[in-house]
């Protein structure tokens, strides 16, 4: 090959040039519309990227009928459940095993979060293809998942593997909001579900910037999301006349004790196995102070790591339940003094953690008789959602490591990126996953694409990406993980 082009360069240099330019100018310009075949993945994605889930309202319905057209022709089983609400629909589909073994469920949700349009610098809804990444709202959260998880299952159908257990594809609705996410399906459908595990959204498989994957962290947990009510109470009276019980006052004095309060340090398993191996793969100081936290009984020198690590927000969260507040609600007139003063406190609690002995804590540092601390009323629907989440909140624990889906996961990160550690790991937020895990189902969370930090942040941000490479490399790991799941 090099021969016939140095031969041809010799008396064809210019009309040589002349191709190569047309070649390259026709493959960039392909480029931007669509990943080519070799990458199905990346097709798929940006295929379900054109079709908008922003949510409110969803219109998950639609990504509904376009697996539904991918699925049913390779022999899956398809459902799709209704909402009340139209156009909102969950998606199942089968494929079907032996049945000597409990299905195992592969879940995405369907719905993405909105977009500030005119800070991307690509149409969000386009699915373009640009330098080598899928572009567009979910390509992260979660319709990267959605794509990877969707290709996995139709390899196993159109490579005929022999399945013990039925493969069950779920696309959901309302992950990102609303009323009909998968505690409504779990509640009302459950015998469509009925699996022994399931793989979710959650935890990272984080790249470096030279495109080295320094570790495979696999959601065991996540936190949960409660909202508490810090009320503050005075004397209502005309403005004109303020007395020293203002309520606006005493909640701004209560929220200044809150903002200079630091919860106690919690690290349960899965977080001390996640802070071992970030550990290894990280420099020092963090390595170091990660071993403090981990290793020293000494309290001053694990302040001060807990200090330096917490400087970062994602660490700070795993580390303990944390607080912040997010609403304000106060007065009603500029020349009245409301008897009242109230804001919501976000809560996450680590799942198991004491409740009850976090909110005793705020009402001391608060120290003041005239602030109350509750949990949200139980006429709202937030507060019915956090009052049934801390019922549940033992059986929303980890998830157990010793199951055939965990090791295929290990062990099938292990064939793409050896020596590479995979952790379990707390998840910071919350996910669909707590509506099997309250069943007693384990359920273990992945993006499963390599990523790097930078990229992260890019999650529910502008221009947000996923690399195709990434996609085709998350793509075997599902695909083995199944294969390996149904062998066992
Ligand atoms: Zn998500």
């Amino acid at each position: 090959m090099t021969i016939t082009i140095q031969r041809l360069s010799l008396r064809t240099r210019p009309l040589l040039n002349f191709l190569l330019l047309v070649f390259c100018l026709t493959v960039s310009t392909h480029g931007l519309q669509t990943a080519g075949n070799e990458h199905p993945t990346a097709d798929l994605l940006s295929e379900l990227i054109r079709i908008d889930t922003s949510n409110p309202p969803g219109n998950e319905n639609k990504i509904a009928e376009f697996l539904s057209s991918r699925l049913r022709p390779l022999g899956f089983e398809i459902q799709i459940v209704p909402t009340p609400v139209p156009g909102k629909s969950h998606f199942i589909a089968r494929l079907k095993g032996d049945g000597t073994k409990k299905p195992v469920l592969i879940a995405a949700h369907a719905d993405v979060v909105g977009v500030e349009r005119e800070k991307w610098t690509v149409d969000p809804f386009s699915g373009i293809v640009r330098d080598g990444y899928v572009y567009g709202r979910g390509a992260i959260d979660f319709k990267g998942g959605l794509a990877v998880f969707t290709e996995a299952v139709m390899q196993l159908a159109k490579n005929h593997v022999p399945l013990h257990r039925d493969v069950i594809l779920l696309s959901e609705a309302d992950e990102e909001g609303g009323a009909y996410n998968t505690t409504w399906l779990a509640n009302s459908h459950w015998d469509l579900i009925n699996c022994e595990f399931a793989l979710n959204e959650g935890g990272w498989i984080m790249e470096d910037t030279s495109g080295h994957v320094q570790y495979v962290s696999v959601s065991t947990a996540d936190k949960f999301s409660v909202p508490i009510l810090v009320t503050a109470t005075g004397t209502s009276t005309h403005s004109s006349m303020p007395t020293p019980d203002n309520a606006i006052y005493a909640l701004a004095r209560a929220l200044a004790r809150l903002s200079a309060y630091e919860t106690p340090l919690e690290l349960i398993p899965s977080t001390r196995e996640f802070f071992e191996t970030l550990s290894k793969v990280s420099q020092p100081p963090l390595s170091q102070d990660l071993d403090i936290l981990l290793n020293s009984k000494d309290p001053t020198q694990v302040r001060e790591a807990d200090r330096r690590v917490s400087e970062n927000p994602l660490l700070h969260a795993l580390m303990r339940n944390t607080l912040a507040p997010v609403l304000l609600k106060a007065g009603f007139s500029g020349n009245v003094i409301p008897g009242s003063a109230q804001a919501t406190i976000n809560v996450r609690l680590i799942p198991d953690s004491d409740f009850d002995a976090l909110l005793s804590h705020m009402r001391q540092v608060i120290n003041d008789p005239n602030v109350d601390v509750s949990l949200a009323s139980p006429d709202t629907p937030d507060g019915q959602r956090a009052a049934a989440l801390l019922k549940l909140r033992s059986s929303l624990g980890p998830s157990a490591k010793d199951t055939a889906l965990y090791r295929a996961l290990q062990s099938s990160a292990h064939s793409i990126w050896p020596d590479t550690p995979v952790t379990p790991y707390l998840f910071q937020a919350g996910t669909d996953a707590g509506a099997w895990r309250s069943r007693g189902v384990p359920v273990y969370g992945v993006y499963p694409y390599p990523i790097t930090a930078e990229d992260l942040r890019r999650m529910h941000g502008n221009d947000e990406r996923v690399s195709i490479h990434s996609l085709d490399q998350g793509t075997e790991l599902i695909y083995k993980t199944l294969v390996q799941v149904e062998s066992e």
